[in-house]
């Protein structure tokens, strides 16, 4: 019998999978590796995992506490996945930039969701860290797993991400491309990359233009999950050996391609990772594997990225045209 004792054996070990037609022009291989296909959607499922079995060994979560943490959804997604299956309550704390489906989501797995103003600075009272932080402080058996800056984060990376796309390439991987947002995904399975090949593998960050891991000031982007405006101590930038940012125009369009051509129907911040890697690989002999990571799905984009209002509301090109009956039939 071939059978998940619970869904979190269903964690990890996501596939490579080969582009196709974005790379038109490209000689280089461009693999992905789909992390939408862990249990709870997204990358995310990893670093939750971990993060928990590490507050448990140290004692910093016990029975009947409380997770609380600022997230953008995918890791509360996880955080909810696990923290459900071990008989734990969860608060998260989202910006209101957040699309609605993402608070479902966390919603429909049984968390509590505060939702704060994203147009404040960080230490606002009213920002997502503030709030976070006092709901730790006061929720009685709180555990904040803070992904920012919590190691068990970028080591779930390392032991398992990183292990996966050197395995699954056989080692040939040369170049290994991920968005950053606190960093773990790529300091981790960078890192392991890093040293399994003795430094071969080049390791690339994706930045949304505005971002400070390409220089930015934390100017707003509409990518979700990646950039910052702060340097989080989960990012390792001894790790990358490069940053290249693309704008949220770049971003989208290869989010829709993606889904498109390729029938990978992913996150915003995948189209950025594949803009970057596209970018990279340019100027690569044939012999040169990349491997980017993708995120999350685009299911919880449907409203914004795939949908022509609102990305005609931000001067974005459209999308597709609805056509009516009258349309057809004339
Ligand atoms: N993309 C999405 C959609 C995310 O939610 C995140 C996590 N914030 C990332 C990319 C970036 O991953 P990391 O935090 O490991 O840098």
């Amino acid at each position: 019998m071939k059978i998940a004792n619970s869904v979190l054996d269903l964690i990890g070990r996501t596939p490579l999978v080969k582009l196709n037609h974005v790379t038109d022009g490209i000689a280089a291989t461009v693999l992905v590796k789909v992390e939408y296909l862990n249990p709870g959607g997204s990358s995310k499922d990893r670093i939750a995992v971990n993060i928990i079995d590490a507050a448990e060994r140290e004692g910093k979560l016990k029975p009947g506490g409380t997770i609380v943490e600022p997230t953008s959804g995918n890791t509360g997604v996880g955080l909810a996945l696990v923290a459900q299956q071990r008989g734990y309550r969860c608060v998260f704390v989202l910006p209101d930039k957040v699309g609605e489906d993402k608070r479902a989501v966390l919603q429909a797995y049984g968390a509590e969701v505060v939702v704060t103003p994203t147009a404040v600075a960080p230490d606002d009272p009213t920002s997502y860290y503030s709030v976070s932080d006092r709901l730790a402080r006061e929720i009685p058996g709180a555990f904040k797993p803070n992904q920012y800056s919590n190691p068990n984060g970028p080591l779930s990376h390392y032991q398992t991400t990183g292990p996966e796309i050197w395995a699954d390439t056989d080692g040939t991987i040369t170049h290994f491309v991920a968005g950053v947002g606190t960093g773990g995904t790529i300091s981790g399975s960078g890192r392991y990359l890093k040293e399994v090949s003795n430094g071969r593998v080049q390791v690339i960050g994706a930045d949304p233009e505005g971002s400070v891991y390409s220089g930015g000031t934390g100017r707003p982007y509409l990518v979700e999950g990646v950039g910052e405006d702060f340097w989080p101590t989960a990012y390792d930038p001894s790790v990358v050996d490069q940053v290249i940012a693309s704008s949220d125009q770049e971003s989208f369009d290869l989010t829709i391609r993606l889904a498109r051509e390729e029938g990978l129907l992913v996150g915003g911040s995948s189209g950025l990772a594949v803009s970057v890697a596209l970018k990279a690989a340019k100027h690569l002999p044939a012999d040169a594997v990349v491997v980017v990571l993708l995120p999350d799905g685009g299911r919880g984009y449907l409203g914004k990225i795939f949908n022509d209002t609102w990305m005609r509301s931000y001067g974005f090109a459209r999308v597709t045209e609805d056509r009516t009956v009258a349309d057809v039939v004339k």
